[in-house]
């Protein structure tokens, strides 16, 4: 039986523990740094049919009703006078089976989790060391130490576990964006459409607004230009430390109207890292998720990619194919669509804006288009 060890039960750690778990020829342990995973949390996540079609595999499909949404339309707006630029409907991608779907983040993980034996999530282990030679790979965590076979890392986006093989040369970058995370009642959002999601283009900044259940409550996900001095990057706290905070949502209070603005809940900061380059790690040690390679959120394929990115792996360690050349493709593939969402959503020159909604309007209207940009990405 061949030891595999995970760093991190995030989305990705977890979902290849699941694929991995009724597999006799492979033993698998995550050591994780928490002392447990967060599954009370309310903020949503955004999955497109490609990562739904690999999570109902092992079972997705048995969420009720009440706890997720598939949502038909992406709805664009203007952020400056509320009109609608546009619709995009994702729903022509989703299969009987598998739909474009909206939830909490909490569920998702509490899903994953809940599959695995007790004994196979180890809690408090934040990885220390690893070596390795073609033989073997060590580990150390908390003093203690620990051989397999294969490391699998999906400790996120700082991942450790790459700057340890990596020896720091595969650092994220900050992205110049924050993301603020919340939550807004239904009563608050005036004239959209609650089967969608509503995305809303302004001046260096967009934000989304989605349902994550049938009692519709929503989810608020904004993403906002902002420069952070090389300090304050370094900085974890900040995001937490009120006078940043306040200092945020006064610059939020300026891009979004009065009523969404007061009828945030939950605010909740996040600085957006994302990779520079790839890196191949040696034999028998893959990255997937964030530690393989983190996207600008505006494509909200960050989870989905993490997903894909285990369940090729999975294929790959059990048929013994090279996995990052495999993965390359894909990530780029991302990661171009990522980048330009990010610029196309935060035009600040009218006449460019002017141009952007013409071409929005004509090319969320073509299949040819649409197969092209969506279809490549949400079918596997
Ligand atoms: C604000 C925001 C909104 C997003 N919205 C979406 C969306 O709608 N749709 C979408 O597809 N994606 C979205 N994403 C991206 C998505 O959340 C990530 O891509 C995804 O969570 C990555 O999964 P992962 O398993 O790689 O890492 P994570 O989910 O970050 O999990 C990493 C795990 O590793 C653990 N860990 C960290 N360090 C160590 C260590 N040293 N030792 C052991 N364990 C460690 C952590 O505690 C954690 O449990 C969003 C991201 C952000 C920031």
């Amino acid at each position: 039986m061949k030891k595999i060890a995970i760093i991190g039960a995030g989305i990705s750690g977890l979902y290849i523990a699941n694929l991995f778990k009724d597999n006799k020829e492979y033993q698998v342990t995550i050591y994780e740094k928490k002392s447990s995973i967060e599954v009370d949390e309310g903020y949503g996540i955004q999955l497109s049919v490609n990562s739904v079609e690999l999570l109902n595999k092992i079972g997705f499909s048995s969420f009720t009703e009440e706890e997720k949404f598939n949502p038909k339309k992406i709805d664009f707006y203007e952020i400056k006078n509320l009109k609608k630029i546009c619709d995009l409907d994702i729903s022509k991608f989703n299969s009987k089976k598998s739909k474009y779907t909206t939830l909490k983040r909490s569920k998702l993980l509490q899903f994953l989790k809940k599959q695995l034996d007790n004994d196979m999530i180890k809690y408090n282990c934040s990885i220390d060391q690893i070596d390795y030679d073609k033989d073997s790979i060590r580990l150390i965590f908390n003093n203690n130490k620990i051989t397999c076979d294969y490391l699998i890392i999906s400790d996120g986006v700082f991942s450790k576990g790459k700057s340890l093989i990596s020896k720091n040369k595969s650092k994220p970058i900050y992205n110049d964006t924050i993301a603020i995370r919340g939550s807004i009642s239904k009563e608050n959002l005036k004239n959209i459409n609650e089967e969608n999601i509503s995305l809303f283009l302004g001046s260096d900044f967009h934000y989304a607004v989605y349902p994550l259940d049938k009692d519709k409550k929503f989810n608020f996900i904004g993403i906002l230009k902002h420069k952070l001095n090389s300090n304050e990057q370094k900085n974890h706290n900040l995001y937490s430390e009120s006078f940043f905070i306040e200092s945020i949502k006064v610059k939020l209070s300026q891009k979004v109207s009065q009523t969404v603005f007061e009828s945030l809940q939950n605010i909740k900061l996040f600085p957006v890292f994302v990779s520079k380059n790839l890196y191949n790690p040696p034999k028998n040690i893959f990255l997937i998720g964030d530690a393989f390679f983190a996207f600008s959120p505006s494509f909200a394929q960050g989870a989905s990619q993490s997903i894909e990115g285990a369940n090729e792996l999975y294929e790959i360690i059990i048929n013994n194919y090279n996995f990052y050349n495999f993965r390359l493709k894909r990530v780029k593939m991302v990661n171009n669509r990522s980048n330009f969402n990010q610029f196309a959503f935060h035009l600040s020159n009218p006449i460019m804006i002017f141009f952007r909604n013409v071409i929005l309007r004509i090319l969320t209207k073509n299949s040819k288009f649409l197969d092209n940009y969506l279809g490549k990405v949400y079918k596997n």
